[in-house]
Parts: C-alpha cells; structure tokens; sequence
C-alpha cells in the first residue's frame, strides 16, 4: 500500500493487544469469513479500550478458486474500514517465512473449519509448539488434542445443530463471539503486579505440557514404527523366505479364487423372522451354498446397517460359522441376538477367507446374496 495508509495502520497498531492469528489456504471451508459475520460486534471486541483485541489474517486462495479469492478481498476491504484499521489486518503473499512468524507471534491461534471437513490444520500444530492457543472447531488434529488436557486452549464443539450451513455459520460466529468475550479476553487482561496474566501462562504450560508432546515428529515416526514399518518389515521377510514360497502361495491361491468365484452357487438361505421383532430377540440365519471347490476359504457375514437421519450407517458385521461339509456343499449358520433398536438394512455377503492376506482389502472379492 501507500506510505501514508501504511502509517495509519502501523499507529494503530497496539502491541500489548491480545492477538489472534488466522492464516492458511483460503479453501472456502475453512470459513476465513466467519469472523465478520457480526461487525457490530466484532468492533466492540476490538475497540475495546480497557481490553483490546487484534486480528492478524494471512492465506492464499487456489488461482482458480474464485470464491475464495472472493473472501480475501472481503477481508482486506474489511481491514480498510476506519473502526477495523490496525485492529483487522491482513498479510499479503502468506509463505512458510509469515508463517513462521505467525505461529510464534500470536497470542491465540484461530481455527473455524467447516466439520468436518478440516484434515488436520496442521498450522495449529505449529502454534501450540510454542505457547500459543489454540481457539478452534474441534475438527481435524484439535479434536484429538483439546482432550489431552482441560483449560489449555478453547474449542468449538464438533457437533452440528443446524443442517443449514448458513445457520451454523451464524451460530458458529455467535459462539466465537461469546467466548471472546466472557472468557478469553478476561482471562487475557487478568494481570497481576508484574503485567502478565498468571492463569494465562498456567493455559500455556498445561498446553505444552500435555498438549504438544503428542504432536511432535518423533511421536509421529514411532507411530509409523511400530504399526506399519516394523509389521511390513516382518511381513516381507516371512513372504520372500525360501525363495518367496509364502508369497507364491498366497498368489496362487488367489488365482484359485477367482478362477473358482463365478461358478459359486447359493441353493438356500433361510432365516427366523426378525421383521418387527423387539430388542433381545434370538435369531437364525442357515446358508447352503456349493463352493465350488473352495470349502472354508469361503466365508460368509451378516452386514448390517443403521438408518440414521435418513442416512443409512454401517453399523457392523457378524461371521457365520460352518456347521456342515459335505463335498462342495457347505453350510453355514449364524446365531445372533437383536442388539439394539432402531431401523435396519442387512445383508449377507460371500468372501474369500486367509489369515495369510495383510487385509480383506487385500483380495476384495465379494458376492451378496
Ligand atoms: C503450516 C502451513 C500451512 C498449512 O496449514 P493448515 O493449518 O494445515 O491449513 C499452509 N501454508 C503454510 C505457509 C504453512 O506454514
């Protein structure tokens, strides 16, 4: 900008201002706009003369994200407006280098994502590293952590109230609002003697403390350690030993698989009425089915679904056991018990069955019937 309108902002700016960072992509789900939903009231937090408060935005929207693009604009010209100048402001070309400064800057760390689309927000991260709050949605990475400790960063809860996201969107900033008002910007101002707010640090000590370790690299790398690079290191060995006999093996009975899938036949399968029952009721499912030559390395399992909110839910699966063979021909029982109330879509499905498999995503066959 020109020198001049450089040197309002800068006069105004008040660096013993509580300030709350926001900066990341400008994907429209991370609702960089929330915050302005209520100017009225977002002025009175900030003009606060007792009490002031500053927010410092930064991000970049997708060259062909328009809508996003739409939102910095809304937002510089917001920062532009007299009652928000230096008490709004908005960093051009965010890169790892703002960034950096941001995440170790500011007081608090604002998130608002639309749940629960939000994969991580791993800025949040950044800023809990070094004793900065986070303010956020509980959604992607802060709906782990906000549960590692109480009173060490503040959260939106994760649940929907309105399907409208209109709706949410004002319910959301109302919320934010609030919570900077009653809580957030007081505890802030506690000062003692010295100038400081002594709750205000215990806030940032339990958050490193018990927040931030969970967070780091090497908790991450002994994660990958232990439950996939150690497993797959094992898991190799025991496939390539004596010439790779394991993994022959398992290939070929693969192809006997699907060689074999296709002339599978189901002759009966029958079941106690459950349509109408109550909770607690017993049932039987029985299958005869000519396997075609695959015996056990044939499986069968109940899937059941939940309607939920008009949204049918996969709710869980149950395995039959075999209770009889004879030649090809196996058949299959399930007992069970109605577990829960509500409404439910089932189904039975047929698969291929070897504890050698890393996953049954591994060989996906399947067949309902
Ligand atoms: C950390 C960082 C991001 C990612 O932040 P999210 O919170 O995951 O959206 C993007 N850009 C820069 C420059 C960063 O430093």
């Amino acid at each position: 900008g020109d020198p001049s309108s450089v040197m309002k902002i800068v006069d105004k700016i008040n660096p013993n201002a509580l300030i709350i960072g926001f900066a990341r992509r400008f994907a429209t789900y991370k609702r960089a706009h929330l915050l302005f939903t209520d100017l009225e009231r977002l002025s009175k937090i900030v003009n606060n003369e007792q009490f002031p408060v500053q927010f410092v935005f930064s991000g970049k929207a997708h060259p062909a994200d328009a809508a996003g693009q739409g939102l910095i604009k809304r937002i510089m010209e917001i920062s532009r407006m007299p009652e928000f100048l230096g008490k709004i402001i908005f960093l051009e070309d965010y890169n790892m280098i703002v960034a950096k400064r941001l995440v170790s800057g500011v007081d608090i760390w604002l998130n608002t994502p639309t749940r629960p689309l939000e994969a991580s927000g791993t800025s949040g991260e950044k800023a809990e590293m070094n004793g900065v709050l986070n303010f956020s949605v509980l959604d992607g990475w802060w709906y782990e952590g906000y549960r590692f400790a109480e009173d060490a960063g503040w959260a939106l809860t994760d649940k929907r109230t309105y399907t409208d996201q209109g709706q949410q969107d004002k319910l959301d900033a109302a919320t934010i609002y609030s919570m900077l008002e009653n809580e957030i910007v007081p505890l802030y101002y506690a000062k003692n003697s010295k100038g400081y707010s002594p709750e205000w640090v215990q806030y940032i000590k339990r958050s490193i403390a018990k927040i931030a370790p969970h967070f780091t690299m090497t908790r991450m790398i002994n994660d990958y350690i232990d439950r996939f690079y150690l497993k797959e290191a094992d898991r190799t060995k025991r496939l390539s030993a004596d010439n790779y006999a394991k993994a022959k093996e398992i290939a070929a009975w693969k192809e006997k698989v699907a060689a074999a899938w296709d002339g599978i036949k189901v002759f009966d399968i029958e079941t106690s009425d459950v349509a109408n029952s109550t909770t607690g009721t017993d049932y039987t499912v029985r299958a005869i089915v000519d396997t075609n030559g695959l015996g056990k390395d044939l499986g069968l399992e109940l899937v059941v679904y939940k309607s939920m909110d008009g949204e049918d839910k996969f709710h869980y699966t149950k395995p039959f056991d075999v209770i009889k063979e004879e030649g090809n021909v196996l058949t299959y029982q399930l007992n069970a018990k109605l577990k829960d109330a509500g409404v439910f879509r089932y189904g039975y499905r047929l698969y291929p069955v070897n504890p050698a498999l890393p996953h049954r995503m591994d060989f996906a066959y399947t067949r309902w019937i």
